[in-house]
């Protein structure tokens, strides 16, 4: 019989009890303050986010997708538009992009990183395919906690006049050359999904971005266009961030550092058993920080290893299984880079993630990484 896995590979639940009194005293305090939709504590998270990540200005949304929809509509992306992102990521960065009602194409990951390959866009944007409706933004995805190559991709879009937007869901803190993710483009868009390097204890999201006109158009949109009360100057949509989530943030917030922190340190646990397994650690990339949202390996022998781990009680998962462009909702229609997306596809049949998250115990560590040294 296989043992019950007694460590999870995420565990949001661990995350409300570490800092239960702190967090049920803000929830206690948004409750009684008779003021649940855009109140003191988003405008609170608002400017403490804003504070903690070298932004001009937060905006608080309902999910990391909206986020992503709600900054393309601020830069009037939309009908008539394309916009290059990868298809190695959560669905939702693909997703925004349509619900704005503009194209997607989908560009490879590089094979070390699993972030947007410079290569491959340069060659997009230099021979667009015919048919594509003009390029207009790229959405760049920090996956598993460290940035995409900025170095290269930032002067790049700056060359094509394309805005950069990044999609922070995976690396709230993580830096670039000292400078935290999401500060770098023109604006980042953060989930707050529970699960998340800052997780809401429900659905939310965050913008950052230091253009004050994007983001008041921004504070527009996420209300009915309203600039002011039952004043549409402009369509918009409904995607606010709640009181109650934005309390629970302001809390999570104070111990995102020391979350991030302790990500890094079992990060470096699981190095030193794997290099002594026939698997390898995850390359960091130079001159930025890596959050560890998730700690990523690969193997051509994936399904044994998961099986192997099952058996030593330890859990893993899959970031993602099916690449957008392979799943059915996308597949056949979804336009693609001229290069394809090989390194997307063969990544997506291999990779696997250990338990990440700041609750785990040494103990609980330890036993990780003796299943690691026998893999
Ligand atoms: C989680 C995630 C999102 C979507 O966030 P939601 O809050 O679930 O809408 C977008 N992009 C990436 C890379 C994510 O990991």
């Amino acid at each position: 019989m296989i043992p019950p896995i007694v460590i999870p590979q995420a565990d949001p639940g661990a995350g409300y009890r570490a800092h239960k009194a702190e967090i049920d005293a803000a929830v206690a305090r948004a409750l009684e303050s008779g003021w649940y939709i855009l109140g003191r504590e988003g405008e609170a998270f608002e400017r403490e986010f804003a504070a903690w990540l070298g932004a001009e200005q937060a905006v608080g949304c309902a999910n990391g997708t909206d986020a992503l929809a709600l900054i393309l509509r601020g830069l009037d992306i939309g009908p008539g538009c394309a916009v290059a992102t990868v298809s190695h990521t959560a669905v939702a960065t693909v997703a925004a992009v349509e619900m704005v009602g503009a194209v997607p194409v989908l560009v490879d990951v590089a094979r070390d990183t699993y972030t947007l390959d410079p290569t491959d866009l340069a060659a997009l944007l230099e021979n667009p395919p015919a048919g594509l409706p003009p390029i207009r933004a790229v959405i760049v995805v920090h996956l598993y906690g460290q940035a995409a190559d900025l170095g290269v991709l930032l002067p790049l879009c700056e060359t094509f006049g394309i805005p950069l937007i990044e999609d922070c869901a995976q690396a709230h803190g993580a830096e670039w050359q000292g400078r935290k993710l999401g500060t770098l483009g023109r604006a980042g868009a953060y989930s707050l999904y529970p699960t998340k390097n800052l997780g809401a204890l429900g659905d939310g999201g965050v913008i950052a971005t230091s253009d004050v006109a994007l983001a008041e158009r921004l504070r527009a949109l996420r209300q009915y266009g309203w600039k002011e009360r039952y004043v549409s100057a402009e369509a918009g949509v409904n995607s606010r961030l709640d009181e109650l989530q934005a309390a629970i943030l302001r809390v999570r917030l104070t111990h995102l550092d020391a979350g991030n922190a302790r990500r890094q340190e079992i990060a470096r646990a699981y190095d030193a058993a794997v290099a002594v397994s026939s698997l390898s650690a995850p390359v960091r990339r130079n001159g930025s920080t890596h959050v560890f949202h998730q700690y990523v390996l690969r193997s051509a022998d994936r399904a044994s290893v998961q099986a192997r781990l099952k058996e030593a009680g330890i859990g893993s998962n899959i970031h993602y299984p099916v690449p957008v462009h392979e799943q059915a909702a996308y597949a056949g229609r979804v336009a693609q880079a001229p290069s394809g997306c090989t390194q997307t596809s063969a990544a997506a049949k291999e990779v696997f993630s250990l338990p990440m998250f700041p609750e785990l115990t040494d103990a609980q560590v330890e036993r990780v990484c003796a299943a690691l040294r026998g893999l």
